[in-house]
């Protein structure tokens, strides 16, 4: 018994040593950049409890050692950070957003540029989101974004797109602009080919009517086509959905997830059953979007944590009492306390289900804030019912599994040194997530939130709180 412990501890010690050796030897042979982090709690993404004083090495933006800090031996030419007290993360990702379609509050496709794209995806970055999933509403210039990203080591968040996802004529989705309805079947599965041709990372469709507002959702001999045309080509499929009846009809087609919860009525057991059998996930609950919605004015608007990320143009337009008494008197507003109880409620039966999950938050469409919304949606699924831990993972490491990408949302060998470092413990309280220390993309400092102030001189955001 004692002799295979032994055995057990000592060749793991062996091939450290030959990895510490080599990673040294390739980084005087290659002038490689090496960094090594230490004395750090660790939350690595996997669902694992924090583990006290480990230590990391990263060798040209990939981590090639973890461990605890007492056997950590830094390879030679390497920048030392000791982070006693701090809190070392993956970096966050967020499985549902739309980019560049804003200018302030105004949205309109033609503000969708590479400039405005790659703003936003610095200020996802500045909060801790170093990867996200674009969901349907991108023209075309979100390829080469993608493929530079993932040529090189990004200073920004990480992009995986759907490219434009597939609606229904005359019904809910897509954005004016862009020519992403099907009138068919046929059509349906053309588009798909289109789409993937385009190497796309997944595939969206939306089926909604907008609180009936519309003529009709997407009947299922299109959704089935969609989904099944993206299995062909190796992609998965993923859902825009609001109703109890389409996520059903859609999990019996072989849906791979959702990108919004069921928002008419409490799931019951047949469909919380029929989604575990068939491996749906709940891929993104938008909480935060929900939320959102509820209010005429928004609550965080004196928040330093999102004021800072936002102009001060952009800040009195949300303040604005006329704002505030357009959106109080628009038909729907109404229908968006319960909608919201409806996810929440929702989201929380499918944890305790055993349905799996991710972490996503539909930002970027107008008022819906890249970054700030991704910890709004992590306190509310905490308040909705999961762990701090729960829902870290589900931002990490379960977000990295659905969207295939092996390389992220962990802190183990062989990933990317995306990092989030904290001041507090998230585990001990979800809203720590906002005390930023650090962010690392590909293991190289980005600016924080608390270090950045938009539109305003450095300095006029105040200090970090
Ligand atoms: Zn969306």
């Amino acid at each position: 018994m004692k002799g295979s412990i032994t055995r057990s501890v000592r060749r793991p010690r062996k091939c450290r040593l030959v990895a510490a050796l080599l990673a040294a030897t390739l980084a005087s042979a290659a002038g490689a950049e090496t960094m090594v982090l230490r004395h750090f709690t660790l939350i690595d993404g996997t669902g694992r409890a924090p583990v006290a004083d480990q230590a990391l090495v990263a060798v040209d933006g990939k981590l090639t050692w973890v461990g605890p800090t007492s056997r950590l031996r830094a390879p030679a030419g390497a920048t030392v950070e000791d982070l006693r007290g701090k809190y070392v993360l993956p970096g966050l990702i967020d499985s549902h957003v739309h980019l560049g379609l804003v200018d302030g509050i105004t949205q309109d496709l033609k503000f969708q540029t590479r400039e405005s794209i790659e703003r936003q995806l610095h200020l996802y970055a500045a909060y801790g989101i170093t990867s996200v999933q674009a969901l349907g509403t991108e023209k075309d210039l979100i390829f080469p974004i993608r493929d530079a990203e993932r040529a090189t080591r990004p200073d920004m968040a990480r992009v995986f797109t759907a490219g434009q996802g597939v609606v229904f004529k005359g019904s809910y989705g897509g954005v004016p602009g862009l020519d992403q309805s099907v009138a068919t079947p046929e059509d349906a599965r053309r588009m798909v080919d289109a789409e993937a041709a385009k190497n796309v990372d997944v595939i969206k469709l939306w089926v909604d009517d907008e609180f009936g507002a519309l003529a009709s959702r997407m009947p299922s001999a299109i959704s089935r086509a969609v989904i099944d045309e993206a299995h062909k080509h190796d992609k998965k499929a993923v859902a825009h959905i609001f109703y109890y009846d389409n996520a059903a009809e859609l999990t019996r087609e072989g849906v791979n997830g959702f990108a919004h919860e069921v928002r008419d009525r409490p799931m019951d057991a047949a469909l919380l059953g029929q989604m575990k059998a068939k491996g749906v996930w709940q891929m993104a609950a938008t909480l935060s979007r929900e939320a959102s919605f509820t209010y005429t004015t928004l609550p965080f608007l004196k928040d330093p944590f999102f004021s800072r990320g936002v102009t001060p143009e952009v800040l009195t337009a949300l303040a604005s009492p006329e704002r505030a008494q357009k959106l109080g008197a628009a038909p729907n507003f109404p229908k968006y306390a319960p909608t919201l109880r409806y996810a929440m409620q929702n989201f929380a039966a499918e944890a305790k289900a055993g349905i799996r999950y991710g972490m996503g938050t539909d930002s970027g469409p107008t008022a819906r804030f890249p970054g700030y919304f991704a910890h709004w949606e992590l306190e509310l699924m905490v308040k909705a019912g999961v762990t701090p831990l729960q829902a870290l993972t589900a931002a990490t490491g379960s977000n990295a599994e659905f969207l295939g990408a092996k390389d992220i949302g962990t802190v183990e060998v062989g990933k990317w040194a995306d990092l989030l470092v904290l001041d507090k413990n998230p585990v001990a309280d979800i809203r720590n997530t906002r005390s930023i220390h650090e962010v690392f993309v590909a293991g190289r400092k980005v600016p924080t939130i608390w270090q950045i102030c938009t539109g305003r001189p450095a300095g006029a955001c105040g200090k970090k709180r």
